[in-house]
């Protein structure tokens, strides 16, 4: 809904990228009484979906030429060149750069220049929930953070995207690009996306190397946990002790600390390091201009393994799921990042 009390309320805010969250962020903006233009390549894979759902859509070069306010919404990899060819040559002095993600300015791959607000807004949820969570009148929580303020308006302007995408609907914690940066990596790496899966595959591979069936493996190890992360999600830990049997509790507790044990938390601590002194970004930065030789490798090993193949004959006859399949094929842009 339209605030004329927002900072922004006549400013033109170009969104470069038009996938999770860009898509999200504009039709939001949108939907707040803002003017957006979308900055995308022509022939890219975005350029007329943005279209068809009625954005203004421009070159980023310019999209960015007359903006207030640019969102950098774009992968993380390819967002350097961006500000270099597109950004930096067009951005108006006292304009506002804002990204999602602190990635390439707090690694210096985007030295901003010195004449624009940085700052920071992102969504703790894929770009789909916060469309949907905006249509329902509500927000998914967002942090924020300001680098740079020549305007004096750096913050207001950070406030006043949140509100528009419907983060303050919800909640919005200060942060700055540093913490923002560490924290969303050393969380995927640790624990959600690296910690999580080489957890499930580690006890896929025991139950299997004992004898047991590929099938009830699956069912024990990767399908219940989505029944124990829903009640993470819903009250906690607190929640999920309260939903499982005595048995399961005690078990949690004598056996949980022995898997998961001091050796793992310095392996944790270590991993942190790695992001905080830059090695990890420098590997990766490397990693990604050589043509991602060892992701490929990488990935490919987590797409062969065994739990991968049993598990989708398994999900192959879970009605529910073809169900959830047909609906995400319609809306292809639900993903998480
Ligand atoms: P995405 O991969 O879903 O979408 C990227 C978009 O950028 C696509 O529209 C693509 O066509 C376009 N694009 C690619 N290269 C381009 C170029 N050179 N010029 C112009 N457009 C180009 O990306 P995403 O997941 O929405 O991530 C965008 C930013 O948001 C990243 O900084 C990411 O870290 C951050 N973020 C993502 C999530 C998430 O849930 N996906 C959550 C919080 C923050
Ligand atoms: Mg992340």
């Amino acid at each position: 809904m339209s605030n004329p009390n927002n900072t922004l309320a006549k400013a033109r805010i170009a969104v470069l990228g038009y996938g999770s969250q860009g898509r999200a962020h504009a039709l939001n903006l949108r939907d707040s009484g803002l003017d957006v233009v979308v900055g995308l390549r022509k022939g890219g894979p975005s350029w007329e979906k943005a279209r068809a759902e009625g954005f203004a859509v421009a070159e980023p070069g310019e999209a960015v030429q007359g903006a207030d306010l640019v969102a950098v919404l774009t992968p993380d990899m390819v967002q350097p060149k961006l500000y270099t060819d597109a950004i930096e040559p067009n951005i108006k002095a006292g304009a506002a750069l804002l990204f999602a993600h602190g990635f390439n300015v707090h690694f210096g791959q985007i030295d901003p220049r010195r004449d624009i607000d940085v700052i920071l807004v992102a969504p703790k949820g894929p770009g789909a929930l916060v469309r949907s969570e905006y249509e329902r009148g509500r927000g998914v929580p967002c942090i924020w953070a300001v680098q740079q303020d020549v305007s004096g308006h750096a913050e207001a302007r950070a406030r006043a995207y949140a509100d528009g995408i419907g983060g303050s609907r919800a909640m919005l914690i200060r942060t700055d690009f540093k913490e923002e940066t560490e924290t969303d990596l050393f969380g995927e790496q640790a624990v959600l996306c690296g910690g999580a899966s080489s957890l499930v595959q580690a006890g896929f591979e025991t139950l299997v190397e004992a004898g047991y069936q590929p099938e009830i493996a699956y069912y024990e190890v990767l399908h219940e946990l989505k029944l124990i992360v829903d009640l993470f999600y819903e009250g906690g830990i607190t929640r999920m002790l309260e939903f499982v049997s005595e048995t399961a509790q005690y078990g949690d507790y004598v056996s949980g600390p022995r898997v998961i044990d001091a050796g793992v938390k310095q392996r944790m601590k270590d991993v942190l390091k790695d992001i905080q002194d830059g090695s990890f970004a420098r590997n990766w930065i490397a990693e990604y201009d050589a043509g991602l030789p060892n992701y490929r490798k990488y990935k490919q090993a987590d797409l062969d393994h065994p739990v991968e193949q049993v598990g989708k004959q398994l999900r192959a006859r879970m009605a529910w799921l073809q169900a959830g399949a047909a609906k995400a094929a319609a809306e292809p842009l639900k993903k998480t990042g």
